[in-house]
């Protein structure tokens, strides 16, 4: 299958195959490419085959851009919120206005399937339109006379140069949720994409600036661990998210609040859904379906984890899981059709395999082996292609149940009772998401108050939130204060300044060697 990527047709510097085109950097408002020593291959998931070439920002290139982005800082936070609020508004415009364009882009290098993809710039548009009313949401607090003749309030201000670094699986709405906030408050933005699908980033700030963003208000560069320690110990970048994976998103919170930095980092999950014995289990395998293999499970919010409560739900459940997972449509992501797409990368194939022949070795029962699909649609006979599969009687202590996998793959633990669900879901390292489907609201509620995850789902599979809320999980999910998103967004973009004012009248009082106390 044909990539329907647009590259420039050049030969990156650095010894590729002249053929290969390749991806930009943007920064200050144009596509960038400075002289590159190292490159990464983008490849297309569902041929297999290398598409472009991307190049790895140095040390050098993460100077220049911070340096830009610093100097685009000082222009644009001294616009007002209103103004910024109209390019905000211009850019949900073009965004929409894109997203076949767009989602084309993320299916052809991450490999998900078209209708997903317009969905994923769809929820990142939301959090755009959120920012469209950026002056209200940024408006700070006043007290008339806190004390005889003062008045007191405060002011959000934005922090300067944010950085975002973003994972695969959301090449666009990730890092929406980081750099519209960030930028709607006023601040500049150096978003670090993945290298695996960097192209769609480049194409978002390319219509930002279109929206009219002045150059270096949001920056693209791309790169590997070099770029990423750049730029999260520059001395002149304030501010530092992060959405990845926990050793990574661990190990980033930690090196850039040794720098001073603000910073915010998500990590991975393992998300349950637990299925009361009173739901109604059709529609119950129905949400697992689609939560556990849309995107070949490759979501933070994924479901990885089933857990039926009692043997009888089980086994009825496991019925159920099995035909709709043997029946899963799979092939290319810009097929027609199709349910699920290959996997990003022949690396995060490999790696998912692996864990699947782990899961056997462990002793849980394969009930549907997804290991020897082939799609057979042309061109796709090199894809990273994987079947859905499914593991019953798995147990707490296997590492096919402690550990991510990003893949296609669910594995059910079976429980005897609702606290042995809960308590499964809660003794788990990973606390990004949760569900219960149930039509007892004593037992929903119940879950809701003592489940020790950040976002929670009654009769939900995926509980995302929508923009307006904010988005982050607890435990090893999530690392710092402020989650993405929503008023979260606002307050982690921006920093709160608060002005204590008195206009005496010409009285002289004298010198007050007192903690000041209210007069
Ligand atoms: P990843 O951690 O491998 O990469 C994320 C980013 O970090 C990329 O930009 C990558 O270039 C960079 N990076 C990778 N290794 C690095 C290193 N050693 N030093 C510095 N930077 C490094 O994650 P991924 O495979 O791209 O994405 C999948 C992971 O992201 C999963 O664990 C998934 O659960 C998680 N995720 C979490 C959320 C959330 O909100 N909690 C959302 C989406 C994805």
């Amino acid at each position: 299958m044909a990539s329907t990527i647009q590259h420039d047709q050049a030969a990156p510097a650095g010894g590729e195959d002249d053929a290969t085109p390749f991806v930009h950097h943007f920064i200050n408002g144009v596509r960038h490419l400075p002289g590159v020593d190292r490159w990464g291959e983008v490849c297309n998931p569902s041929t297999g085959a290398q598409v472009a070439a991307v190049p790895f920002a140095s040390v050098a290139d993460v100077d220049a851009a911070v340096h830009d982005a610093r100097r685009a800082f000082a222009e644009w936070s001294q616009w007002s919120a209103l103004k910024r609020a109209r390019v905000m508004f211009r850019f949900k415009e073009l965004v929409e206005a894109h997203i076949d364009e767009l989602a084309r882009l993320i299916s052809s290098e991450h490999g998900k399937v078209l209708l997903d993809a317009k969905g994923e710039v769809q929820r990142g548009l939301e959090v755009v339109e959120f920012c469209c009313g950026i002056p209200h949401l940024m408006k700070g607090e006043y007290s008339d006379s806190v004390a005889t003749v003062i008045d007191s309030y405060s002011l959000r201000q934005p922090v300067g140069v944010a950085v975002g670094i973003t994972p695969f699986n959301f090449p666009i709405m990730v890092p929406l949720w980081m750099l519209a906030p960030a930028i709607a408050c006023g601040n500049a933005f150096i978003l670090k994409p993945s290298e695996k699908d960097p192209s769609p980033a480049v194409r978002l700030a390319e219509l930002l600036v279109e929206a009219g963003a002045p150059p270096g208000v949001l920056n693209v560069l791309h790169g590997d661990k070099v770029a990423v320690e750049a730029l999260i110990t520059h001395p002149q970048v304030d501010a530092v998210s992060f959405v990845g994976s926990t050793p990574i998103a661990r190990s980033i919170y930690a090196t850039a609040a040794a720098h001073d930095k603000r910073v915010q980092a998500m990590g991975g999950a393992k998300n349950h859904l637990v299925v009361m014995p009173d739901a109604d289990l059709d529609q119950a395998a129905d949400a697992l379906i689609g939560a556990a293999y849309g995107s070949a499970g490759e979501r933070c919010m994924a479901i990885s984890v089933a857990v039926p409560v009692g043997d009888a739900t089980a086994d009825a459940l496991v019925a159920r899981l099995a035909a709709r997972v043997r029946a899963l449509r799979i092939g290319p992501s810009l097929a027609e059709g199709m349910d699920m797409g290959p996997l990003v990368t022949a690396a995060h194939y490999d790696r998912v395999k692996g864990y699947i022949d782990l899961g056997v070795d462990e002793g849980a029962q394969l009930v549907v082996d997804g290991r020897d699909f082939h799609s057979d649609a042309a061109g796709s006979e090199h894809g990273f292609f994987m079947g859905g599969s499914l593991f019953d009687h798995v147990t707490t202590s296997m590492r096919i149940y402690q550990e991510e996998i990003f893949g296609p793959v669910l594995c059910v633990v079976r429980a005897a009772t609702f606290e042995e669900a809960l308590g499964m879901a809660n003794a788990h390292e990973f606390g990004n998401g949760v569900s219960i489907y149930t039509r007892d609201g004593d037992a929903a509620r119940e879950f809701v108050s003592r489940v020790q995850v950040g976002m929670v789902g009654v009769n939900v599979p995926i509980p995302v939130p929508l923009a307006f809320y904010s988005f982050g999980g607890w435990k090893a999910s999530a690392f710092g204060d402020h989650n993405q998103h929503g008023m979260d967004g606002v307050r982690f973009y921006t920093r709160v300044k608060t002005v204590t004012q008195r206009w005496p009248k010409g009285v002289r009082e004298g010198s007050d060697f007192v903690m000041p106390t209210l007069k």
